[in-house]
């Protein structure tokens, strides 16, 4: 078999993590398979790096952030290709670029657009195990590229498809997907299989736990992956197509996100056109906005005032910089003032049964309603309902939406 193993920041944080890792990817490789590893960067040197690079410049250009951001990866591979050899084992490491990731150009958020794994699959015969920078790439003008935070889940399935791969394997400091981030609610449950769909909505809503273009590749191309402890040997949970099974329950997970913020323009215009200036001006700026909230006042009152305020989230990284778009042009819009707010969170519930399940909205609305939590922004789709609140409560309201749907109850 072929096999592709993922290991994160976590299980690769200290020396003797990183020899555990390479005795694992050995093992694998002795029990006849083709093993190419992907790492990412021992636990918070990204962070350290970011932090590096905002202390040298306010607003760094994305083209050096990629140069520094990508060593950290750099660093992992070198170690655990030591850490082989040590070992007797033979093994080679490679760069993204070497490894053939090929990517667009947007710097911080690249996009993978080819794979060609020649160099990998002429290791693989010599009977080498074989390790590759995880998050990054290389794009045409042969400049270094990141793929975002979490991106090495994404080269991890990039090089699945590139190599038919048998297996994909996601290694990480939890022991596979759970109902909720299981450092947030003591009684969340391991689920064993979860659709792409619900992986999906569940990485896009919070669940850092597998980053979200990883997953649409992985749909887009039926890969299966299996994501599971580092350091166990557990079963973990499979990522795979929906089964009748998966729709006996309206809901199967709870998602918590702090990383959004509200902007709000007050008293515009309610004309036609209003809106898309407001969307448009954002978009342009190629910041992403997730719930919109628009509603005029129809009572008496307001009726012949034709006004209507305009509430918008958008990544809490860009929120400083909607902030100031918004005051400059806002006049221009016709608002009379622009508000912000960065002390959101928002709960999302999500499971492929709440097509053909009434009453989830109620029961979650009930839920948070008996802790007291006020709900500032709803928004629906077919398989998910998401809840903005105060940032505060954010943990909480997670338990309580646990609790309330019975989640840690295995399904029946
Ligand atoms: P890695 O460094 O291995 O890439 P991450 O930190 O990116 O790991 O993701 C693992 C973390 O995701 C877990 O430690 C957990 O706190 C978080 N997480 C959030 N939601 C979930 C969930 N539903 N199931 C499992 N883990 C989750
Ligand atoms: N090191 C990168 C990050 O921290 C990529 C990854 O770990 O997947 O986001
Ligand atoms: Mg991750």
């Amino acid at each position: 078999m072929r096999v592709i193993q993922k290991y994160g920041g976590s299980s690769v944080a200290t020396i003797d993590l990183i020899r555990g890792v390479a005795k694992r990817a050995i093992s694998a490789k002795n029990e006849g398979h083709e093993v190419v590893v992907v790492l990412s960067a021992m636990k918070g040197e990204t962070d350290r790096l970011l932090h590096l690079a905002h202390s040298m410049h306010p607003d760094p250009e994305p083209r050096e952030m990629d140069n520094i951001l990508s060593t950290g990866e750099q660093v992992s591979i070198g170690l655990f290709a030591l850490a082989c050899q040590a070992m007797g084992e033979k093994v080679k490491s490679f760069l993204g670029f070497q490894a053939g990731v090929k990517t667009d150009d947007i710097h911080g958020r690249a996009r993978v657009t080819d794979l060609d794994p020649a160099r990998i699959r002429t290791e693989l015969a010599k009977g080498r195990v074989v390790c590759v920078a995880g998050f990054q790439g290389v794009d045409r003008h042969g400049d270094i590229t990141t793929l975002g935070r979490g991106g090495s889940d994404t080269t991890a399935v990039a090089l699945a498809i590139a190599l038919k791969a048998d297996l994909c394997e996601i290694f990480t400091d939890v022991d596979g997907i759970y109902t909720t981030d299981p450092h947030i609610c003591s009684n969340a449950r391991k689920m064993d299989r979860i659709s792409y769909e619900e992986m999906l909505e569940l990485a896009s809503l919070g669940a850092k736990v597998m980053e979200i273009r990883s997953v649409e590749l992985a749909m887009n191309y039926g890969v299966q992956i299996h994501v599971r402890h580092a350091h166990s040997q557990a079963t973990g949970t499979l990522i795979l197509k929906e089964d009748s099974e998966m729709e006996k329950t309206p809901v199967r997970g709870v998602t918590l996100s702090v990383n959004e913020a509200r902007v709000t323009l007050l008293k515009v215009p309610d004309q036609p056109g209003v809106a898309a200036r407001i969307i448009s001006l954002v978009a342009k700026a190629g910041i992403v906005v997730d719930m919109i909230i628009q509603n005029r006042s129809f009572s008496a009152d307001h009726a012949s005032t034709k006004l209507t305020d305009f509430s918008f989230t958008v990544p809490l990284t860009d929120y400083p910089k909607t902030i100031e778009l918004m005051e400059a042009t806002g006049h221009e819009i016709g608002a009379e003032s622009v508000l912000g707010d960065d002390n959101i969170a928002k709960v999302s519930l999500v499971g492929v049964g709440m097509r053909n399940h009434a009453g989830v909205a109620s029961l979650m609305f009930q839920a948070l309603a008996k802790e007291n939590i006020n709900l500032s922004m709803i928004s629906t789709s077919e398989i998910k309902i998401s809840c903005v609140i105060e940032k505060k409560y954010g943990e909480l309201a997670v338990r309580a939406l646990h609790d309330a749907f019975e989640l840690d109850k295995p399904i029946a």
